[in-house]
């Protein structure tokens, strides 16, 4: 990484962990990166493994840091938010990272203040390892601090900007939400194996490493999606006459209704 600052993450769940732990891997100084948590045990894990220093205080390491990651549950995020704004006097001299799912930019102005730099983080959960699709935003942050959060993200996978927080919650009905679409298509796959006779941890192998080799061969070319598709179908095959159900049963529709249902969900949730 180029870029080096001092960063505290406030919670040591299980994102906390797999994003320090790539940051850590890509030669981010471990004397850089403050973590605190209410319990010990993660905090002692992170410790031990990583070298990080480590807080039961919230405001312990964000005075130590010039960047700030809130990385705790949607639900407890006023109440960490407020606590640190009644003790941490320069927060506009700060840049923060919130990666909770559902709160928009605004609502932190109101916890923080309004002249805070914010950027919000929507990783999704392959993430933990390594192979995340995060989405980022900001109102406010300038290219430097830009580059800075991309990097810090690139380390747990991949990571796009975009426009703004209606475009984040289609990203997270896609991205976010989009590993749960997969694991269902996914096992929907292997139960058709299995109908037919296929031991069931067969089945799975074979489907999770198909999964995996289809979209590692779209990301490594430059052809369509349909293009792609039309690659591997020969007309008259059995792959034709797989992909003539689909298209009967008009997967497109059901794929994008589910985007929407999960688009609106998002927004009435925020
Ligand atoms: P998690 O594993 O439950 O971690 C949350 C951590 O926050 C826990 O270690 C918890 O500690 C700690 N915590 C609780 N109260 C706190 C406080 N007052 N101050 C500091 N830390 C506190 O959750 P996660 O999956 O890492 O998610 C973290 C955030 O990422 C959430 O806002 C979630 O919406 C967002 N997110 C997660 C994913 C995902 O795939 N996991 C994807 C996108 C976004 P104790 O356990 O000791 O109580």
């Amino acid at each position: 990484m180029n870029d080096i600052r001092k960063i505290a993450f406030i919670g040591a769940g299980n994102m906390t962990q797999s994003i320090v732990g790539g940051m850590c891997k890509s030669g981010y100084p471990a004397d850089h990166i403050f973590v605190s948590n209410p319990s010990p045990e993660k905090l002692e894990k992170m410790k031990s493994s990583l070298g990080v220093n480590t807080s039961q205080d919230n405001i312990e390491v964000i005075k130590q840091a010039d960047v700030i990651v809130l990385s705790v549950k949607p639900q407890l995020m006023e109440q960490v938010c407020a606590d640190i704004k009644s003790k941490v006097d320069n927060l506009a001299d700060k840049l923060i990272i919130t990666i909770a799912a559902g709160i928009r930019m605004p609502k932190y102005r109101t916890y923080l203040g309004d002249d805070i730099t914010i950027i919000r983080v929507m990783p999704n959960t392959p993430s933990l390892v390594g192979q995340g699709m995060s989405g980022l935003v900001t109102d406010s942050a300038d290219d430097k601090d830009k580059a800075y959060v991309t990097e810090v993200f690139d380390g747990v996978g991949d990571t796009l900007w975009v426009a703004d927080e209606d475009q984040l919650d289609i990203l997270g009905a896609v991205a976010g939400s989009g590993p749960a679409y997969f694991f269902e298509f996914m096992d929907s796959l292997a139960k058709g194996a299995m109908e037919l006779g296929f031991d069931p941890e067969k089945a799975r192998a074979m489907v999770q490493q198909t999964c995996l080799g289809a979209a590692q061969m779209a990301k490594e070319s430059d052809l369509t999606l349909e293009d792609l598709r039309k690659q591997v179908t020969s007309k008259g095959g059995s792959t034709a006459k797989g992909v003539e159900v689909y298209q009967q049963r008009d997967l497109h529709t059901i794929s994008a209704d589910a985007v929407k249902a999960a688009v609106k969900r998002n927004q009435e949730m925020a």
